[in-house]
Formats: C-alpha cells, sequence, structure tokens
C-alpha cells in the first residue's frame, strides 16, 4: 500500500521509529522479553504503539471541540459490533506498510500476530454493526461524536456447531487485556434503582433503593485519513462498595460479595437477541443503567462548559439507535427538574429538541414494552414522568383532534390492553423532533403502519436516512485485492468519497479491467476455501459458484427458503446426472438466539443437509453446502469479498433496511433478492438488468396474508417442492431420528407460516436458474459485477452520517 494521500502526516512514521517504539512498548508496557515474547504479546506492543499514534488527534479533537463549541452528537446504543480494531486503526492512520516493514524489522511476521486480536463483539448483528460504521463515518467526517453504550464482560457468545447443533459459550474477549480502551476510574455516575419519591417542598425527589457505579471506559475511533479522533465511552458496573468485611470476617465469605457480584451483574452479558426481550428485569437494568451514566455525563460536560442548561439543544443531539436507550428521556427530564430544578413547561420542549429516534423494525413481537408494574417498581420516578409526558401529549392531541376515545386508546404511550405496559416506541416518538426508518420502503411502511396515527399528529417528524456501510473496513480493509484494481483505475480517494466508485462504469466493457477485477475476485475465493480447509478439511472449488447467505439466522431471513432451493437443486441433480450443472457452493453462516427454538432448528437442518450432500458421491462438486460456525464482523470480512452471489430474501416488508446486502453488492456479488429493505434502492442503483428479483413483493404480502394464504394447495401443485418437504419430512436428512424435521413441514405446509415461503418458492428457484445461466458467460457475469461496485457508492455511511448531520443533528464538521 503507497503512502496515503492526505494531509495529516505532521507525524514522521518512519520505520526505524515504529521498530522502536513497539520494542520499548514491548519490554515496558507489556514486561516481555523480545526473544520470549508469544505473538500476543507482540500484538499488545504494537497496538500499544500504534495507540500512541492516535492519541494526539484526540486530545486536539476535544480540545477544539471545547474551543469552538461545536455541537456534540451522542450516539446511544445497547450495541457497538465494531470487531478488530488494530488493522482498521492501521488504515486510518496510513501506516499498514510501514508497520509491516517494522515488524519485518524485529524479525516479527504481521500475520501471525494479527490473528490474535478478538473481536469486540458488543452487538448481535446489523444494529450492532451500523453503530460501528456510524462511528467511523462521523470521525471521518469531523463530526464530534460520541458513542455510548455498555462494556459487557462478555460479548456475543461464540458459536459452535457440534453434530450439526449450536452450542453457545461465553465469549471471554477481555482475558487477555484490552490495548484499545482507557479505563476511567474518575469518571463515574451513581445509577439508582428501586426506592420511592420522596417530596420536599412538593418537589419531588427519587430516594433509596439500590445504587450501582458507573465506570466509564473510553475506546479511541480514529477517522479515515483525519485528525478527528472520536471517543466511544463504555459504562462497567461496579458495586458501591468492594464487599462486606465484617461478613467477610465473621466467614460468610460468600454473602461478603454477594452484593458486589448483583451489582456488577448489570454489565456482564449482551443479550444474544435484538428482536425479542429477553432476561427481563435484568435487561431493563441494563437499559436504565447505561443511560443514566450517560446523560448525567452529558450534562456535567454541558455545565463544565459554562453553558446554561436551557442551551442544551445547542449543544448537543442524542440519537437514540432503537427503543433500548428511550429511558434516556425520562432519565434527562428528572435531571433536568428534580435536579436542577427546571419546570417541567421548559423541560420537556428542550427535551424533545434534544432526541431523535431510528426505528429498526416494523414486526410487533420486536417492538419493546415493559410492564407498568415492573418499571414502576425498578424506576417509579421515570414511570411518574412517563405518565406526565402521556397526560401532556394526550391533552395536546385532544385540543387538536377533539376528544377521540378510540384514538386515544390506540396512541396512549400505555397499553390498556390486558397487563398495562409502556410502549418504549411511542414514547421515543413523542419524545423525539426527528423519527426515521432505516430505508425508503421501511420508512412508508412504518408511518402507515405502527406509526400511523403519528404520523398524522407529528407529519413534519418522519423522515427516511437509507442506511450504509464504511468503505473503509467493509472494502479497503476487507478486499485488499479489489482496492488495489481501483486505486491503480480511479486513485485512493473513493474512500472518503465512495460515489467515485461510479467511475468504474465505462470499465465494465473493458476486456483487460474485467479480467483483473476477476482474478481479484478468484484470489478471494481462494483465501476463503483454504481457511475452510484449514477449518473443515473440505476442499471448495474456487472455480465453483460462491452463493453466500450469512446473517443472524431468523424465520423472517428465511435461510430456509434458501435451504428448500438447495434440497431441490440436489434432487435435480440426481435426476438429471448428465446436465450441464454449474457448480455451486452454498455458504452460510449466522447464530440463532440461544432461546429461539426454529432458528436452532434451521441451523441443524442446514448442517444436515450439508452432510448429506457433501458426502453423496454422485453430487462431486457441483453442489457443496457449508456452513460456517461464528458469523461475526472478522468473518464476514473474510466470506464477502469472496461471493458472487448474495442472498437477501426476506419476505417483503420484513427487513427494515439490511447493511449485508450492501457489503455483498460492492464487494461485486449479484444479489438474489426480494423487493424488501435497502435491496430496492439497491436495485435503483445497480440497474435493474444487474440484480436478481423475486417472489412477492410488499403489497402482495399484505394482501395474500389478508385473504388467506393456501400453502398446501402450492405443496400439492409443485412436484418439485413436493419432492424437498417429503424429504425434510420423511427424515432423508435425519435418517437416525426421522422425525426431527416434521415440525417445520407442519410449520410450512399445514399451518402456514408467517413469512409465506412456500408463496415464493417457484420464483426463487426460476431465477436460481437464470443465475446458472449467466454464470455460464463469465464475461457477462463480470461486468454485471463491475456495474454492482459501480453503482454502490450511495451506500457508504459517510452519505447517512452527512444526512442525519444536516437534517436531524444540526451538527457541523470541526475545523482542525
Ligand atoms: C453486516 C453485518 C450484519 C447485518 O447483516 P444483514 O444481512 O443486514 O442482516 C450482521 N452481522 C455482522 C457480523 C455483520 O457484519
Amino acid at each position: 500500500m503507497a503512502q496515503q494521500d492526505f494531509a495529516y502526516d505532521r507525524l514522521a512514521h518512519d520505520v526505524h521509529d515504529l521498530m522502536r517504539s513497539i520494542s520499548n512498548k514491548l519490554i515496558y508496557a507489556v514486561g516481555k522479553n523480545p526473544a520470549t515474547a508469544r505473538s500476543q504479546d507482540w500484538l499488545h506492543a504494537v497496538e500499544l504503539a500504534v495507540r500512541d499514534r492516535m492519541v494526539e488527534g484526540w486530545m486536539a479533537t476535544n480540545h477544539e471541540a471545547d474551543l469552538s463549541d461545536a455541537k456534540r452528537v451522542y450516539y446511544l446504543s445497547m450495541e457497538f459490533l465494531v470487531g478488530r480494531a488494530f488493522t482498521n486503526a492501521l488504515l486510518a492512520l496510513g501506516i499498514h506498510d510501514q508497520v509491516r516493514e517494522a515488524l519485518r524489522g524485529l524479525d516479527v511476521d504481521f500475520d501471525w500476530i494479527v490473528d490474535n486480536e478478538p473481536d469486540a463483539a458488543l452487538g448481535n448483528g446489523g444494529l450492532g454493526r451500523l453503530a460501528a460504521c456510524f462511528l467511523d463515518s462521523m470521525a471521518t467526517l469531523g463530526i464530534c461524536g460520541m458513542g455510548y453504550g455498555i462494556r459487557y464482560d462478555y460479548g456475543m457468545f461464540r458459536q459452535q456447531i457440534i453434530d450439526g447443533v449450536q452450542v453457545e459459550s461465553p465469549d471471554y474477549w477481555l482475558t487477555a487485556g484490552n490495548p484499545w480502551e482507557f479505563p476511567r476510574p474518575e469518571v463515574q455516575y451513581r445509577v439508582r434503582f428501586g426506592g420511592r419519591i420522596e417530596y420536599q417542598d412538593g418537589r419531588p425527589r427519587w430516594v433509596d433503593g439500590e445504587e450501582v457505579l458507573a465506570m466509564a471506559y473510553d475506546t479511541i475511533i480514529p477517522g479515515y485519513a483525519t485528525k478527528t479522533t472520536n471517543t466511544l465511552r463504555l459504562w462497567s458496573a461496579k458495586a458501591t462498595a468492594e464487599m462486606d468485611l465484617s461478613a467477610f470476617n465473621r466467614g460468610n465469605y460468600f454473602a461478603a460479595v454477594e452484593d458486589k457480584n448483583h451489582s456488577e451483574n448489570v454489565s456482564r452479558v449482551l443479550y444474544p437477541d435484538d428482536s425479542t426481550q429477553s432476561g427481563r428485569e435484568l435487561r431493563l437494568r441494563q437499559e436504565y443503567f447505561f443511560v443514566s451514566a450517560s446523560m448525567q455525563d452529558m450534562v456535567r460536560r454541558h455545565l463544565q462548559n459554562g453553558h446554561g442548561l436551557s442551551s442544551l439543544p445547542e449543544h448537543a443531539a442524542v440519537h437514540l439507535n432503537d427503543t433500548h436507550p428511550v429511558l434516556a428521556v425520562p432519565e434527562l427530564l428528572r435531571i433536568l427538574i428534580d435536579e436542577h430544578g427546571m419546570p417541567w413547561n421548559e423541560a420537556w420542549p428542550l427535551a424533545q429538541r434534544v432526541f431523535s429516534y431510528t426505528n429498526h423494525t416494523l414486526m410487533h413481537e420486536a417492538l419493546e414494552t415493559w410492564p407498568v408494574d415492573m418499571l414502576g417498581r425498578l424506576l417509579p420516578r421515570h414511570l411518574n414522568l412517563i405518565f406526565d409526558i402521556n397526560a401532556d401529549f394526550l391533552g395536546e392531541v385532544n385540543k387538536r383532534f377533539g376528544v377521540d376515545v378510540e384514538l386515544m386508546r390506540r396512541i396512549s404511550l400505555i397499553d390498556e390492553h390486558g397487563e398495562r405496559r409502556v410502549r418504549m416506541a411511542y414514547v421515543a416518538v413523542v419524545a423525539s423532533h426527528k423519527i426515521n426508518g432505516v430505508s425508503r420502503l421501511h420508512s412508508e411502511l412504518m408511518t402507515q403502519s405502527i406509526f400511523a396515527d403519528f404520523a398524522r399528529v407529528f407529519p413534519e417528524r418522519f423522515n427516511n436516512k437509507t442506511n450504509g456501510v464504511t468503505p473503509r473496513r467493509w472494502v479497503a480493509q476487507a478486499n485488499p485485492a479489489l482496492s488495489a484494481l481501483i486505486d491503480a483505475r480511479i486513485g485512493r480517494d473513493w474512500r472518503r468519497h465512495l460515489e467515485m466508485l461510479s467511475q468504474l462504469k465505462p470499465l465494465a466493457g473493458d476486456a483487460a479491467f474485467a479480467a483483473e477485477f476477476r482474478h481479484a475476485k478468484r484470489s478471494n475465493k481462494l483465501r476463503l476455501a483454504e481457511r475452510i480447509q484449514a477449518q473443515f478439511g473440505v476442499m471448495l472449488n474456487p472455480d465453483s459458484l460462491f452463493d453466500v447467505q450469512v446473517k443472524r439466522i431468523h424465520e423472517y431471513k428465511r435461510q430456509l427458503l434458501n435451504l428448500l432451493q438447495v434440497i431441490a437443486r440436489y434432487h435435480r441433480i440426481l435426476a438429471d446426472p448428465q446436465a450441464d450443472w454449474v457448480p455451486r457452493t452454498v455458504l452460510f453462516a449466522g447464530k440463532a438466539a440461544s432461546a429461539y427454538h426454529n432458528a436452532k432448528l434451521i441451523i441443524r437442518l442446514i448442517n444436515d443437509v450439508a452432510a448429506k450432500i457433501n458426502n453423496d458421491p454422485r453430487i462431486g462438486d457441483r453442489l457443496k453446502v457449508v456452513f460456517m460456525p461464528n458469523y461475526s464482523v472478522s468473518l464476514a470480512e473474510l466470506i464477502i469479498p469472496a461471493a458472487d452471489l448474495s442472498e437477501q430474501i426476506s419476505t417483503a416488508g420484513t427487513e427494515a433496511s439490511g447493511t449485508g446486502n450492501m457489503k455483498l453488492a460492492l464487494n461485486g456479488a449479484l444479489t438474489m433478492g426480494t423487493l424488501d429493505g435497502a435491496n430496492i434502492e439497491i436495485m435503483e442503483q445497480v440497474g435493474e438488468e444487474n440484480i436478481f428479483i423475486f417472489g412477492l413483493t410488499a403489497p402482495q404480502v399484505a394482501d395474500l396474508r389478508a385473504h388467506g394464504y393456501a400453502p398446501r394447495q402450492l405443496y400439492e401443485s409443485n412436484p418439485m417442492l413436493r419432492e424437498v418437504l417429503d424429504a425434510i419430512r420423511d427424515g432423508a436428512f435425519s435418517p437416525g431420528e426421522p422425525g426431527r424435521y416434521q415440525q417445520i413441514y407442519d410449520l410450512l405446509v399445514n399451518f402456514g407460516d408467517h413469512y409465506l415461503l412456500l408463496a415464493d418458492f417457484a420464483s426463487y428457484v426460476e431465477k436460481q436458474d437464470e443465475v446458472d445461466a449467466l454464470y455460464r458467460q463469465q464475461d457477462e457475469w463480470t461486468r454485471r459485477s463491475i456495474l454492482n461496485v459501480a453503482g454502490m457508492g450511495v451506500f457508504s455511511s459517510d452519505r447517512t452520517i452527512a444526512e442525519y448531520a444536516e437534517e436531524v443533528w444540526h451538527a457541523k464538521p470541526l475545523k482542525l
């Protein structure tokens, strides 16, 4: 990689300098002798040496932000799926080559050490990864942004596949230490749970209950090719007292630390599910814990900078990534009203100018609600404030729309059907001056479905911000082969200006470019195949079509539909072995939430089908199925550049946006997709003729559900489908336990599954045949693949963040 072409070169990143600082770090910070240091020790030493080079920019950014009174953006998210930081830092600083060389000078192999870095897997999937891409883009664009979240001791569980079954184990990501974070023991806040409300001179105060300390850990977020360096501040729970010494002295060792453990459990684990409520009360504690510390921290900073509280909205924008951080709303009100004596009439409009909210799902079961009872027990003052907000809001609606009891019932922040529950999404909508969906379709459906009433009350609040992904990690870092090729043709600036990729369009028909492009893709496929061979002993054919579906395992994402098609293909190959089958390798990866029975059964079926097909000598390399365990950011970086075909096959109307679809198309995979989420916008950008679209549209899905879906009829009238489903039902893939998948058959054929798999099956199979036909014409496939890359420029998270900054946060870039 050549020296980067940006102005920030004040530091001489000279190789000798680096060599000296790496060995110093190894000896004086890690405490190891170069002669006996392990690869892990070297990695830490290099990380510390590289980190030093980011600290100055970091301090300069904070200094400049204070000095210029820049508006700060606080991005509140329960999840940050950051992945590895080392190569990302090298890329941001533009010192990749120098570090490699410095290590060589010290007789250490770069590749030997990098794989020691664990992923920071503080997220489940797309929502958490989006937060990570946004941090990268905010820093790169010079927006003074800060991520606030939880420093989970254990991140997303590790997934192993044992005998085809998902087995979960804890993710011990911190055991070897985390050189990227700075503990801030001086930054601690008290967070209260339980207790009661006391009135002093008519003023409410929340007292008693238990207190937990939230301690800050700061992670540096470097921008690419800029001095702007932001912070991800994660909160860790600490007990207010280390232990009960008197209990200890009496020999009650367990009791002595019981309270401490109870308090500190708050930041122990990431819940392995972002779509359903789980862990209940502990999860609610987590949500309050991190937003309370964050709001206290924000208000402290604002006051420390010499401002009065009434100017908070000019200096701070707080963004709610989904509803998990919604308690920040009553928490800010509590701080303003109870602690600073601001009157309600001033505090409430102020809060509305501070908050904005992104909705991530329309699925009913994924919309967060909390029982009024539980909330009142744990956070009595906040429940009160939510009632106050509700009264204020319903009063206003009454005034504007007249008394409409049905409307009141529908839009009340409290769901009164059965057990009373607080509707967190509604609190977010009422408290935010802007509310956005994450793709055009999703934003439209949002205002027609779950927020239809609110869209009438607050039409000016609703807007769309189509998601994006950072081209630094998802192309420059993950796909060096393609990056070098693009650099050679259009220069290096696409990393910051992804729309430049459109300059590749004229090259789609250029034979020399196409050959190099194909070569880059093939080298990525080989890289993946070698890793799979090392891990599983299966050798894949790099010339087969790599057909990839990587994402959380969920019924709405329809991995099962993909598998039905795979089984159909298997049967067809057996029935017609002489035909000219395009060799295909179907790759799956993804985790299922631990309590999600159907998703786990789907994983098992994928593995059972893989075992059967891969070991059937009649099939050869015409079809291979691989389930790669432990999907993570690092694994995504390996798989995505190797993909030929990207499976984005959710039931139309269910996938809010998708970002996996963007990463894959950006790396040259052609999309096989439904008209769902951002697939629609991808189609518009890359051209209808360069994407495979199948299946029902969102209105057709709604129509079919309303007028009766008859899956058995589809099953009976399509012999290919019938053969597939019968094979699953009769134990063809589970001969040792023939009934293992009966429930899948029943779900699809007898009960009529909510995601309408059989309705889209025929059109899916037909499109897959078109894929084969196109893949036979390698030149044409490559041409379309290049046009996909060239069309994906708008899906940079830089574009998304620029829109948020301009239209939602009103935040301007810092000038350093
Ligand atoms: C991008 C990404 C996702 C989101 O994928 P979708 O296909 O949009 O669901 C999930 N997990 C990881 C590790 C990712 O990098």
